[in-house]
């Protein structure tokens, strides 16, 4: 299976990711982490990294389009995969496409979990409490959705035109947020 998440920060795709690509035995690569480690280990990726997001801007596509390639060269994807933050722009999404059909290979779906603005700041500031990110302060939060709509929701549509979006309620315990990902992610094994 290769799949992606798509949805607004806050709307638990980093758990629900990891939850669904361990059952499905497949890779769950997530830029947002890899950028993360980065900026943890101080590497001249994680020093360009950082301050862009610290501010919730995206970085350049060419960037992590770079990190992204990379990684899915990897044997352990060659089975598929789940990509978690990635794409985030319609560039991306683009290079994406390309990458893959230079492997003759495609999406089979592309989750998208709906949660509503109101709930995703809540969520949000209570993450902030208890993980303390650097990029989850209510400014910071503000900034990211306006970008998430802006850059992101363009993604929405070029994955709907091509028939491979599955929209899935995000709003729910995680256990029934879980079910219904799985029955739209997987529709052929769930
Ligand atoms: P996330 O954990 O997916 O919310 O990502 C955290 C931050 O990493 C984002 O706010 C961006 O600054 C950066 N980032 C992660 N993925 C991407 C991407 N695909 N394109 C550009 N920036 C990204």
């Amino acid at each position: 299976m290769r799949l992606v998440m798509l949805g607004p920060p806050g709307a638990g795709k980093g758990t629900q990711a990891t939850r669904l690509a361990t059952e499905l035995g497949i890779p769950h690569l997530s830029t947002g982490d890899m950028l993360r480690d980065a900026v943890r280990r101080g590497t001249e990726l994680g020093r360009k990294a950082q301050s862009i997001m610290e501010k919730g801007e995206l970085l350049p596509d060419d960037l992590v389009v770079g990190i992204m390639a990379d990684a899915l060269k990897r044997d352990e994807c060659r089975r598929g995969f789940l990509l978690d933050g990635f794409p985030r722009t319609e560039g991306q999404a683009q290079a994406l496409d390309t990458l893959l059909q230079a492997s003759g290979q495609t999406l089979d779906r592309v989750a998208l979990l709906e949660v509503d603005e109101r709930e995703l700041v809540t969520r949000l500031l209570s993450r902030a409490a208890k993980e303390g990110r650097a990029d989850d302060t209510r400014d910071v939060i503000t900034r990211r959705l306006k970008v998430y709509e802006a850059q992101t929701r363009p993604v929405v549509d070029y994955y709907r035109v091509r028939g491979v979006l599955a929209e899935v309620d995000g709003v729910g315990t995680p256990e029934e947020v879980y079910r219904r990902l799985r029955q739209a992610a997987t529709p052929e094994i769930a």
